[in-house]
């Protein structure tokens, strides 16, 4: 017989997994589907910002064993020069997205969150009491889906948005060689305008995040191998991303909820941050 769920998750990202942690905690039934067996690899330049770290905290989520760096010190250069940003606290905490997610997905399976890898192609309301999810492999039957499937949402296109709109694009690589060590730089000079790029250490052994995003759609590629020759390092495989910036103009139906990138819900300015929508979302659930 098919389990019916209170709760089926599309994409076990940090929107997704901490949707499902939250929502497995209050008692609900979830079941969260991911494309990828985890770990797997996504690109972001892994930066945490204090919020989200003491956000994380207050649901219990402590992150040990998966911060790879700490920058207390932070470079921030402009057209006008430079300065340095420093706190007693961490101002970007670094993580390794294949460690930080897989850790996310790792405590709502310890709640009892169900698991399954799949690719979502479709979702079915039929105005019903629930809504079927269409895999590749089986459908799946919830009386909510929470889609945490990113920027390219299958669900967010379902409930009729375009999801090229308002979406910035980032590249970044993993880069090696001699630099600063717990220190994040910041770069405004390297885009014209609308976009930045950074350098964030990834917990010594000469290992650093690379990055260059901007709201403009372009080929960054060729620039980003420039800044990493620059700064003296030597740049891994080069992966892009999209970024949406701006809230969808769908993001709820009666049964459906977007969080996260699928939602459109990363700081415009930064490009970061989306994940920390499903805590609202979650106890969402508890309102039907
Ligand atoms: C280059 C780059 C650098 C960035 N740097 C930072 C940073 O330093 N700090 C920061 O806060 N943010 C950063 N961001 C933004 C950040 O990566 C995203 O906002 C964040 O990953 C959004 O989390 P999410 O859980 O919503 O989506 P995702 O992390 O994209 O997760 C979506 C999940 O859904 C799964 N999925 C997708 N489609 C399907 C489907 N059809 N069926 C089943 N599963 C599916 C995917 O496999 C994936 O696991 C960066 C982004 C880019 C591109």
């Amino acid at each position: 017989m098919d389990i019916m769920y209170d709760a089926i998750i599309v994409g076990a990202g940090p929107a997704g997994s901490i949707a499902a942690y939250v929502a497995s905690k209050l008692g609900f039934k979830v079941l969260i589907i991911d494309r990828f067996r985890f770990p797997r690899f996504k690109p972001c330049g892994g930066g945490l910002t204090q919020k989200s770290i003491l956000l994380l905290r207050s649901l219990g989520l402590d992150l040990n064993g998966v911060v790879r760096d700490e920058c207390r010190r932070v470079v921030v250069i402009n057209s006008a020069g430079s300065f340095i940003l420093t706190d007693n606290d961490p101002i970007i905490t670094v993580v390794s997205r294949d460690e930080f997610d897989n850790y996310l997905l790792s405590n709502a399976l310890e709640l009892g969150t169900d698991y399954i890898v799949d690719r979502v192609v479709s979702v079915r309301t039929n105005g019903g009491d629930h809504v079927n999810v269409i895999g590749m492999d089986n459908t799946y039957i919830g009386r909510y889906v929470i889609a945490a499937d990113g920027a390219n949402s299958i669900v967010a296109k379902y409930l009729g948005n375009d999801i090229r709109r308002n979406t910035a694009m980032a590249f970044m690589t993993i880069a090696h060689g001699n630099y600063f060590d717990n220190t994040c730089v910041i770069d405004m000079t390297r885009i014209k305008w609308g976009g930045y790029s950074w350098i964030f250490p990834r917990g010594g052994g000469g290992e650093y995040d690379v990055g260059i995003g901007s709201i403009h759609w372009d080929n960054y590629r060729a620039q980003l191998i420039r800044y990493v020759r620059d700064a003296g390092l030597r740049e891994g495989e080069i992966r892009g991303h999209p970024i949406p910036i701006k809230s969808r103009e769908r993001i709820t139906s009666k049964r459906i909820v977007l969080v996260g990138d699928a939602g459109g819900f990363a700081d415009p300015i930064t490009g970061g941050r989306a994940f920390s929508t499903p805590c609202i979302v979650a106890p969402w659930l508890h309102w039907h």
